[in-house]
């Protein structure tokens, strides 16, 4: 492949820099999984310099092979930030200095934050004035434009939908260079293309995204079953309830019993004696995971709530753990555990992850064959599930989902710390991939989240009857298929599609 010297980028007048020297460190991922060494780091120093870049890729027409890479905190899976002989462009360097908050004025309230951003400094700069965003990741050290880019969710997605579903407007730089500010209201087509978009179509530079009230503390709870059946039954009961949770969770744990022992450093069992009798005794046992806000002076309320709540579920009365912690521990428990698989270095291994969304008519037939046959040992990593609801999707973005009014987030996030056996990639690519098959041979109807398709025949079957409009967004916003080429979608025209 031909790669491009500074030469060609050197027409460039910019407030930031290009960088060559850096460019390796430019091709790794969470994912671990794979490299492609890109030609230039671009660390702009204002969204003038990202449309420059852009426009000036665009003006060398159809037979250059240079291609442009927005790169938020580098937590994809299989090389989606990353552009072999490409410039990567390096969002983190234009984060902080655009945080603004805006309440009062009897507008709700928000935040403007750039693309770069990583959504725990969103959280602290907004809890400065009592607020916060309304819905999550289960990690915020990732960034505005990567997760608006994919969809976001976590356990707030049942009420207030994915972080997408959340966004009043976006600035954008298109595949052409222009910059272009977009909401429902102003370019809607653009502003639906972009969230969900897999940065296809143009790069997110800033977000206008919706603030509620932040708690000062919430209850977090775990409650225990054995029973798949009652387990679902219990979670899609609380995500259709009005009076209910604020985050709705779970999570599968095969074949192991220290996970209790886990709990409980930093949870409180509700009955120590029953709980400390309770075994596992190699069950398959599903933990509904929960929390409740409160402020302190009304802690009394929201315990009668909680205790109203739990009495309507079917877990197993001895497994009952709860903690009280600070609203912003709770949103940043996973860097607690990064912190920790850092210094063990377990944190920078391979991480082949899947993520499917299941539609809950088939959540039961998956769960018998899936944890019941294929899955036979712990996995090496969490195994989360939990519904949501699709009337909280807007169905104008580019995000895909299973076509039910309720369906499964299902993630398998292992981890591959060794070259063989059980903690190796082939293994877990193994089960992945037995998983995936099984979905297809039984026809369930789902989609995977974070997808690393490799053909755009498989793009086509993932996007459905969608496709036809993705194509066309891509046509108008980036003909020259410049953007996010490690998505894998569209080849630039004198690029082999391959790795
Ligand atoms: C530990 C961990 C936990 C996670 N938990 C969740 C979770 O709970 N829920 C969830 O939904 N996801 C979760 N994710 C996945 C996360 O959404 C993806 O990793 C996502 O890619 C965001 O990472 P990033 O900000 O580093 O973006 P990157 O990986 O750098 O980029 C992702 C894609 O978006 C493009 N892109 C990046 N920035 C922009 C921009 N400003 N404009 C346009 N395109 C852009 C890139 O080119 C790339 O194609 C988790 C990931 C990790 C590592």
């Amino acid at each position: 492949m031909h790669v491009p010297d500074a030469d060609v980028l050197s027409p460039l007048t910019l407030d930031g820099h290009f960088t060559f020297h850096d460019a390796p460190a430019m091709a790794r991922d969470f994912g671990n999984r794979c490299s492609l060494l890109p030609a230039a780091v671009l660390h702009p120093g204002s969204v003038s310099d990202i449309a420059a870049a852009v426009g000036h890729v665009f003006s060398l027409g159809e037979r250059s092979p240079l291609t442009v890479a927005a790169r938020g905190h580098g937590h994809s899976l299989m090389c989606q930030s990353q552009a072999a002989g490409g410039i990567v462009v390096k969002m983190e360097s234009l984060r902080g200095d655009r945080l603004q908050v805006v309440h009062g004025g009897g507008v709700p309230p928000f935040v403007d934050a750039p693309g770069g951003e990583l959504w725990i400094n969103v959280l602290h700069e907004t809890l400065k004035y009592g607020l916060a965003p309304k819905s999550w990741t289960d990690y915020l050290h990732l960034t505005v434009g990567g997760t608006l880019s994919n969809a976001g969710v976590s356990g707030q997605a049942f009420r207030h939908g994915p972080q997408v579903s959340n966004v009043n407007q976006l600035e954008i730089v298109t595949g052409r260079g222009d910059v272009v500010t977009c909401s429902p209201e102003e370019n809607a087509d653009l502003f639906y293309a972009a969230l969900g978009g897999l940065g296809q179509f143009g790069i997110i530079t800033r977000a206008r995204i919706a603030l509620e009230p932040a708690p000062k503390m919430v209850r977090w709870i775990r409650v225990l079953y054995s029973d798949f059946a009652s387990f679902t039954e219990d979670q899609e009961m609380l995500i259709m309830a009005e009076k209910t949770f604020d985050y709705i969770e779970g999570f599968v744990i095969i074949n192991r019993t220290g996970i209790l022992n886990n709990w409980r450093t930093s949870f409180k069992p509700q009955d120590p004696v029953q709980a400390s009798r309770f075994q596992s005794d190699g069950r398959v046992l599903y933990c509904l995971e929960l929390t409740k806000k409160f402020n302190g002076d009304d802690v009394d309320t929201m315990e009668q709530e909680v205790t109203a709540l739990l009495s309507r579920l079917g877990y197993i009365r001895s497994t009952m753990f709860h903690t009280d912690v600070t609203y912003l521990e709770f949103l940043d428990r996973v860097h607690t555990s990064e912190v920790k698989l850092r210094a063990q270095g377990l944190w920078e291994v391979p991480h082949p992850w899947l993520n499917l969304l299941i539609p809950r008519s088939s959540i039961q037939i998956f769960a018998k064959e899936v944890f019941g046959k294929i899955l036979k040992d712990s996995n090496n990593g969490p195994i989360l599930l939990y519904p949501v609801n699709k009337s909280k999707w807007d169905n104008r973005t580019s995000v895909v989902i299973p076509d039910e009014e309720i369906f499964y987030l299902v993630g398998f996030l292992s981890s591959a710390p060794s070259l063989s056996g059980h903690g190796s990639v082939a293994h877990a690519m193994n089960l992945n991939n037995q998983i995936v098959e099984f979905c297809e041979e039984a026809d369930i109807g789902m989609k995977q989240y974070l997808a690393a398709y490799t053909t755009q025949q498989q793009w086509k079957a993932h996007f459905g009857a969608r496709w036809e409009t993705f194509e066309r967004r891509k046509h108008t916003y980036d003909p020259l298929a410049i953007l996010a080429p490690g998505q894998r979608i569209f080849p630039k025209a004198s690029l082999p599609l391959s790795l």
